[in-house]
Formats: structure tokens, C-alpha cells, sequence
């Protein structure tokens, strides 16, 4: 008998705990049914822990992090925290110093809510780029130099180029063979031409797989009038994280778009969505994006420790979700529904029934 993984529920703020409480839901009845060795366990963060403790990642809740195989990380209100008072961002925690450094967004339309057709995979690093908060060892990687002027600093290395264009490979691999790097090189010369000299020198060792490149703002623009051509969008930490919003608001609604932060020995469950502030408590929050990612991390606990379990779970996982919205069966209001959170979760519930017994 394997021993228990630890899945640490962390449900943030905004439509955070609302979210997080469908994640759960479904994960408990994918454990009953499939008999995963999956253990769960709680912690609070955000503006809760500020109020409680006095920081939103308190000392305990750090080291039940450390200790995690998985989490199920909701949303931070990161806007609300302040650094010098208690805010610490605990999705950067997991990128730097836990070591999640790939964040993996998928983005595929699946019904007639979508304004375009596409089934692509952002691969964004996460762990450096133009984040203040990531890209030093001591001190932020911004500064106001007087009143009227402010400088941000963008950290690129070698090391981080290639291992991230070594995860988009190996899935192109596993999809149509084709790797768009995204850049802004012509500007940025010595940090974007440093990330694209890594990844060319990564695609050396994956000749079955095509290699080609696209400046950002072209890359927004060719998102919107063919996103179809994309297989998988290699890109660094900002641009992957606006480019990622733009193909999933085209691909439905950023309701429905996974993600998954994922390291060498630890990974999270990632809405791609934020807080949204504007609709948390109202019932209307879309528990698809974090169910999705939910699939997607027991996918990767399949692959990495080996688990079938997880690999059949994250299949009927994403199979019920695709149901639900190919069907246009019971759907949030962003995807042009009237049901709320807990009524799709029901519904994915039910759905996981469904395809237990049709599978037995
Ligand atoms: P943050 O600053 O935390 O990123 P935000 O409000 O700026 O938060 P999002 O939370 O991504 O950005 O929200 C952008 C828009 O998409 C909002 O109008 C929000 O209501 C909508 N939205 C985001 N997530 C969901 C969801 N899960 N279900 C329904 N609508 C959503």
C-alpha cells in the first residue's frame, strides 16, 4: 500500500473559499471512488490569515507547504497585501522558493460560448521575468529613484530559460509537435535574446519537433485572428501571464481554464483566473478552472510518483467537466448559464457517478 500523499487545501481570498470548497468536494468523492492514496489536509492564507495572525502566510502554514505533495492553491487579493505589513504572496512563495517554476495553462474551446477555436498549451516560467516580488535575492526588483521616477528590473537566466523550453518540448511531444516561442527580442535584445538563445539551443534535442518564434504584440494580435495554428506557446513570466488570460477569456471564459504550477518535486492546483472581488460571495464564481486544475495535478502526481490511480481520476475528471460544457448542461453566468458554484459542483458530482458505473 503506497503511503498517503498529502494534498494541502489552501483557499485564499475572493471567490477563494468558494472555489476551494467545490475543489475539495470533488477531490474527496475522486478519492472514494478510485481509492487514491490522497490525504487531505487545510491551512489559511490570505487576508483571513492577515486578520488572525498578522500575516497572510503564517509560520505554520508555511512549513504544512514544505511538507505538501500537492496543494490546491485559490486566489490571492495580492493588490491588498502590503509587503512591510504582513504580505507575503504565497503564489510566488510556491514559485521561488518551493520550486514551481512551470505553470502549465492550458486553453481549449469546448462549446459555442467560445469566440474562437483553439486547443493550445501556454508554457509560462514562473519563477523570474519582470515579478518584483521573484526576480531578486535580497530586496525588491523595483525602486522609485525620486518622486516622479521608478524603475522595475527583469531577471532572465540561462538555467530557468532551458528547463522551462525543456517542459514545452516534452509536451509537444505528447501534442502536435510544435513549439511557439514568444519574445519581445527585437527590444529587449540582451534579456529576450538570452531566453530565445536557450530555448534554440533546447529544440536541438528535440529535432521531431518544430520550433518557431513570434513577438508578443504580434502574438496577441494572431491569438485573436487564428488561434487554431497554436499547439504550445512557450513564453516568460508576464507575458505568459497576460497572453494566457487573453486565450482563455477567446477559448470561453477565464472561468474554465486550468493551471498548474508544477516543480521538480511538488505541485499546485492554480485557477488562472484571480480573486474576483467583483462577484465573490454571489454564488457566481465558475468551479470549473480550479476543477480542471484539480486534473491536471493528478495528472502530474500520476506521472511523477507513479500513481495510475490519479492518471484514471484526472481523465473522468476532465471528461466530466468537458460533458458539462459541451452539453451546455448547468453552467455558471460567465458561460452564459444561471446555475452557481455549488450547482455545477453537484453537477460534476453526479457526472463522476455516472461514468463509475458506465466504466464498471
Ligand atoms: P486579481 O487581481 O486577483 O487577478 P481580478 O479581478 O483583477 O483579480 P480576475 O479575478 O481574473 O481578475 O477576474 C477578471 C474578470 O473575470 C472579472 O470580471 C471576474 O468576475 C471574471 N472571473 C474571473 N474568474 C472567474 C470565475 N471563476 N467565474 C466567473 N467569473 C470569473
Amino acid at each position: 500500500m503506497t503511503d498517503a500523499l498529502n494534498c494541502l487545501m489552501l483557499p485564499g481570498d475572493g471567490i477563494g473559499p468558494e472555489i476551494i470548497e467545490s475543489a475539495e468536494t470533488v477531490l474527496q468523492s475522486l478519492i472514494s471512488i478510485y481509492e487514491l492514496p490522497v490525504q487531505i489536509s487545510h491551512g489559511v492564507i490570505g487576508l483571513k490569515a492577515l486578520a488572525q495572525t498578522g500575516t497572510t502566510m503564517p509560520p505554520d502554514v508555511e512549513q504544512c507547504m514544505r511538507a505538501a505533495d500537492m496543494i490546491v492553491l485559490g486566489p490571492l487579493d495580492t493588490m491588498a497585501y502590503v509587503p512591510d505589513e504582513g504580505g507575503i504572496n504565497v503564489s510566488a512563495f510556491c514559485r521561488t522558493e518551493l520550486g514551481m517554476f512551470a505553470n502549465l495553462r492550458p486553453c481549449v474551446s469546448l462549446n459555442s460560448s467560445a469566440l474562437k477555436s483553439m486547443d493550445l498549451l501556454i508554457v509560462r516560467e514562473a519563477s523570474e521575468g519582470f515579478y518584483a516580488d521573484r526576480n531578486m535575492y535580497r530586496g525588491l526588483g523595483e525602486m522609485q529613484l525620486t518622486e516622479d521616477v521608478a524603475i522595475s528590473v527583469r531577471k532572465i537566466t540561462r538555467q530557468q530559460s532551458e528547463r522551462i523550453a525543456r517542459i514545452a518540448f516534452e509536451a509537444a511531444r505528447e501534442r502536435r509537435s510544435h513549439v511557439t516561442a514568444v519574445h519581445k527580442a527585437n527590444n529587449f535584445r540582451i534579456t529576450d535574446g538570452l531566453f530565445l538563445e536557450a530555448v534554440r539551443a533546447v529544440a536541438t534535442e528535440f529535432p521531431d519537433v518544430i520550433l518557431s518564434d513570434q513577438l508578443v504584440d504580434s502574438m496577441a494580435a494572431l491569438l485573436v485572428r487564428q488561434p487554431e495554428v497554436f499547439d504550445v506557446i512557450l513564453t516568460t513570466n508576464l507575458f505568459g501571464d497576460i497572453l494566457s488570460d487573453l486565450a482563455s477569456e477567446l477559448s470561453g471564459s477565464l472561468g474554465i481554464g486550468g493551471g498548474l504550477l508544477a516543480g521538480t518535486h511538488q505541485c499546485a492546483a492554480q485557477a488562472q483566473h484571480g480573486s474576483a472581488l467583483d462577484i465573490a460571495g454571489t454564488g457566481r464564481a465558475n468551479p470549473l478552472s480550479i476543477l480542471r486544475s484539480l486534473a491536471l495535478m493528478l495528472e502530474w502526481i500520476s506521472i511523477n510518483r507513479g500513481i495510475d490511480q490519479c492518471k484514471h481520476a484526472s481523465i473522468v475528471l476532465e471528461t466530466a467537466i468537458r460533458t458539462l460544457v459541451v452539453d451546455r448542461l448547468i453552467l455558471t453566468p460567465d458561460l452564459g448559464g444561471t446555475a452557481s458554484c455549488q450547482e455545477v459542483t453537484s453537477a460534476i458530482l453526479s457526472s463522476l457517478s455516472e461514468l463509475r458505473e458506465t466504466s464498471e
